[in-house]
C-alpha cells in the first residue's frame, strides 16, 4: 500500500505487452489521486516468468498485473491463491504481501459483472437464459462470474465443442455445451448475449451470427474493445439491444487491483473511458 514516504511500483507482465492500455488506467489514477509511484510495462519471456516473478519483492514491487501469455503459469509461483482465481484458473494479479508473499487474484469476473451493471444498474444474471459464446481464457471468468451471480442457464457456444464440454464439466451448475452450429438457436428467449470469441476483432475474421432469434430487450455485450462497436453490437444497437462494449471490463478489472497496491479504489470515469478510448 503506498504512503507518501514511499515510491510504490507497479505494471503488467506479459509477453509481449507493448499494446497494453493498463499503464494508461494505471498511471491516470496515480495522477489523479496524487500518488507517488508508477505503474510501467515488464515484458518477461515464458521462460524468464520464474526468475521474474521472485524477483517483484526485491525490486520493491507492490505487486503486477500477469497477461498472455502467463495468466496459468504464474499460479505455481504463488503463495497463495484466492478462491475465485482458483475456480476460474488463471491469476491477472499478483500482489506482494507486506510479509513478502506473493498472493494472486484473478479481476477479471469482476470487471465483466461491474461493466454489465455500469451499463443497467438493475441488470440481473438470472433474468433469463445466457447465452456465452467462446470457451477460452475470457470465458472461463465469464462463465464463473455468471454462475457466482446466480445465472440459471447458461448456453456455452464454441466452435471446438469438446472445449465448450470441458468447461461445463469442470464448472457444473447451469452451464450447457451447444455445438457451434446451434449458436442462433441459442439466442431463443436470451437475455443476455455475450461474445468471448476473438471474431470481430480488429484484424480477425468476423462473428457471423443473425440475430432474428434474440429478444430485443436481450442485453449483447462483446469482450472486445478494438473496436469499440464490433459488427455484433453495431446489428445489436441497430435492431432495438442495448449493448455493451469490453472496455468497461478492461477499466473494472484494473480498480481492485490498484487498490491492493495503492490503497485507494479507484473510479471508471467518463474522463478515463475518454483517455483510453483516445488510444484505440
Ligand atoms: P482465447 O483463450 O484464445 O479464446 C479464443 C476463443 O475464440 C475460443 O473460444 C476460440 O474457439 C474462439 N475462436 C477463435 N477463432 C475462431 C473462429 N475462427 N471461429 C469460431 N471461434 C473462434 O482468447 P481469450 O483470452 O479468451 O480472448 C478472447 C477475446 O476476448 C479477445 O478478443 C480478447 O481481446 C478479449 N478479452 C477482453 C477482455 C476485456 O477486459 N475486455 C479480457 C480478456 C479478453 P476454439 O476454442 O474453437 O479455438
Amino acid at each position: 500500500m503506498a504512503t507518501d514516504k514511499h515510491y510504490t511500483l507497479a505494471g503488467v507482465m506479459g509477453w509481449p505487452v507493448a499494446h497494453s492500455r493498463s499503464p494508461a488506467i494505471h498511471n491516470h489514477w496515480i495522477r489523479q489521486h496524487g500518488l507517488n509511484g508508477s505503474y510501467v510495462l515488464l515484458p518477461v519471456q515464458p521462460d524468464r516468468l520464474g526468475d521474474a516473478v521472485r524477483g517483484l519483492r526485491a525490486l520493491g514491487f507492490a505487486g503486477c498485473n500477469i497477461t498472455i501469455p502467463h495468466k496459468v503459469a504464474a499460479m505455481a509461483l504463488m503463495d497463495r491463491i484466492d478462491p475465485l482465481a482458483a475456480r476460474i484458473g488463471a491469476i491477472n494479479t499478483i500482489v506482494v504481501e507486506a510479509d513478502g508473499t506473493l498472493a494472486g487474484y484473478n479481476n477479471d469476473a469482476y470487471g465483466f459483472i461491474q461493466s454489465l451493471l455500469d451499463a443497467q444498474p438493475d441488470w440481473r444474471a438470472d433474468a433469463g437464459p445466457v447465452t456465452v459464446l467462446g470457451a477460452g481464457g475470457a470465458a472461463r471468468a465469464i462463465l464463473v462470474a455468471l454462475a457466482e451471480r446466480g445465472a440459471k442457464e447458461i448456453r456455452l457456444c464454441n466452435r471446438s465443442l469438446d472445449k465448450a464440454q470441458a468447461l461445463a464439466a469442470e464448472f457444473g451448475g447451469p452451464i450447457r455445451a451447444y455445438p457451434w452450429e446451434q449458436r442462433e438457436e441459442a439466442l431463443e428467449g436470451a437475455a443476455l448475449l455475450v461474445n468471448s470469441t476473438s471474431l470481430g476483432m480488429k484484424g480477425q475474421e468476423p462473428l457471423t451470427l443473425s440475430l432474428a432469434r434474440l429478444p430485443r430487450h436481450a442485453l449483447v455485450c462483446d469482450v472486445i474493445y478494438v473496436p469499440l462497436e464490433t459488427p455484433l453490437l453495431a446489428a445489436a444497437r441497430e435492431r432495438g439491444n442495448p449493448t455493451v462494449n469490453g472496455l468497461g471490463m478492461l477499466l473494472n478489472q484494473a480498480r481492485p487491483a490498484f487498490a491492493r497496491w495503492f490503497g485507494v479504489t479507484p473510479e471508471v470515469t467518463p474522463e478515463l473511458r475518454r483517455l483510453i478510448e483516445a488510444t484505440l
